[in-house]
């Protein structure tokens, strides 16, 4: 949608000049996010101040003009897309971060970068366990509104668990304080919101202390099965490491073909686990114990620094990795009860024999949040129908096995269309009603999440 003169002479009026730009093909990072897709927004706009963003919605419910916060753009659901056209409202510069050791806080900026945060509450011997394998970019805000976990989840719970109290900005252009006391719920409310009923500007955090560390274990298998039947049986067991992850063996070959100077040996699936704090000697022990009874090819622990940091690096690496080896990647985050993993892998392997495409896997297993890839080679229509189907019957799949569609990458635009296979009519409803009370006019982010 082409801006009208007089809207662009508005915005020009209503914002900071050179902070404004009409030309976004010029800033081709902001057109995209992780899906690859590209949209282009009417403008593109850096926040700096909560008083910009105040200005940017106003301004945008007067002209009926759609307002698109954008954090990194490394969302996996499209939600930072402009496929409205619109405002895209950058909020990286709003990246302060304050750590207050007495209190175990933090107070930060939306645009604050994850991994920044890890660090200055590490610095004060303090810790923030959330920990997106995207961490080094995606930014709090953006954690915030998609509710994200991490390979830490297991144990340390996701984004929403240390969340204290938002300040933020609503549809309105009203600024809006709660903390996770306030009635309703609010905060968990707005917590996986996707941008659309309120745009975080100053985030307050939980620290806790840092964990003693433990052990890195590293198990390879000669079925991929029986990696996942050690998680559910790990699970079961009670054992909870802090991270516990899976991947498959196509998963890794792309990790060695994207980093060969630390190649692993995987066989066809890999278990990573970590564990910390007092238990972690008893529990490393339990989970080998595990381990042997699904004959690893191979079964190690470390607790070298280095050593370590290479293995996390090769998992943090993968989602690249995958995506270097395919001219099209198509990534769902499915999610099933621990226990059920065995019966999904096997179903992965199931869809990589009956379709052409490439099927791969990995994920933070501990939680039962598995990573399907469906690798084109071509991008032809055959390989768009197949994918389709793909993706349908993994969808059908998940939720018979008790799971979920989204994991942690939202809904946004790339799975709204499958969001009635998981709910039905009357809480679509239910929602989309909650959504027009908070922003009837359908300003933020319109588009996402609903059909
Ligand atoms: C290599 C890689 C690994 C990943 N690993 C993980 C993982 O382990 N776990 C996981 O959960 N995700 C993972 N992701 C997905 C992604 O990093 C997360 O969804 C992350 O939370 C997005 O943050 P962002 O700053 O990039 O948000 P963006 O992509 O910019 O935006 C995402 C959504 O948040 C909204 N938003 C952004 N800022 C605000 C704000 N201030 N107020 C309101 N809404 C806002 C946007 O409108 C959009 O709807 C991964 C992505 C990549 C590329």
């Amino acid at each position: 949608m082409a801006l009208e003169k007089t809207q662009r002479l508005t915005i020009e009026k209503a914002l900071p000049e050179g902070r404004v730009f009409f030309d976004p093909e010029k800033y081709p990072d902001y057109n995209r996010d992780a899906t690859e897709l590209i949209y282009y927004p009417d403008a593109l706009f850096f926040a700096e101040s909560e008083n910009d963003i105040v200005a940017a919605v106003k301004m945008c419910r007067d002209l009926d003009l759609p307002l698109i916060v954008r954090g990194a753009g490394t969302g996996y659901s499209g939600g930072a897309l402009a496929i409205h056209g619109g405002l895209l409202v950058s909020v990286e510069r709003l990246n302060a971060i304050a750590i207050d050791s007495k209190k175990k806080a933090t107070v930060v900026g939306p645009g604050a970068i994850t991994g920044d945060i890890m660090k200055a509450a590490e610095a004060v011997g303090l810790f923030y366990p959330p920990d997106p394998a995207s961490y080094e970019e995606s930014t709090i805000g953006g954690n915030l509104a998609e509710n994200a976990g991490g390979l830490r989840c297991k144990k340390y719970g996701v984004t929403k668990d240390y969340v204290l109290a938002v300040r933020g900005v609503n549809s309105r252009g009203d600024i809006v304080e709660i903390d996770h006391l306030s009635p309703y719920g609010l905060v968990d409310l707005m917590i996986g919101s996707e941008g659309t009923l309120f745009i975080f500007t100053e985030i307050t955090l939980r620290l806790i202390g840092l964990p003693q560390p433990g052990k890195t274990i590293q198990a390879t298998f000669g079925r991929a099965v029986d990696a996942a039947s050690v998680v559910a049986e790990v699970t079961a067991a009670g054992i909870i490491p802090c991270i516990m992850e899976f991947m498959d063996g196509d998963a890794i070959a792309c990790s060695n073909q994207y980093d060969p100077e630390n190649r692993i040996e995987g066989g066809a699936a890999m278990l990573l686990f970590e564990t910390d704090g007092i238990n972690a000697e008893d529990e490393a022990e339990a989970i080998m114990s595990v381990c042997k009874t699904h004959s690893p090819l191979m079964l190690r622990t470390t607790d070298e620094p280095k050593e370590r940091e290479i293995l996390w690096k090769t998992r943090r690496n993968l989602s690249n990795a995958v995506k270097n080896t395919a001219k099209i990647k198509t990534s769902e985050d499915v999610c099933v009860p621990p226990s059920k993993l065995p019966q999904l892998v096997a179903f992965v392997e199931e869809l990589g024999r009956d379709l052409s495409l490439r099927v791969n896997c990995y994920g933070h297993a501990g939680d039962g949040n598995l990573h399907v890839n469906l690798l084109g080679k071509t991008g032809s229509d055959r390989e768009s129908k197949e994918t389709a189907e793909g993706i349908n019957r993994l969808f059908k799949k998940t939720l018979a096995l008790g799971g979920t569609l989204s994991g942690e990458h939202g809904i946004g635009i790339t799975k709204k269309d499958y969001l009635h296979h998981e709910f039905d009519k009357a809480t679509i409803r239910f929602m989309r009603r909650l959504e027009k009370c908070l922003d009837s006019d359908g300003i933020l982010n319109p588009g996402k999440i609903f059909r």
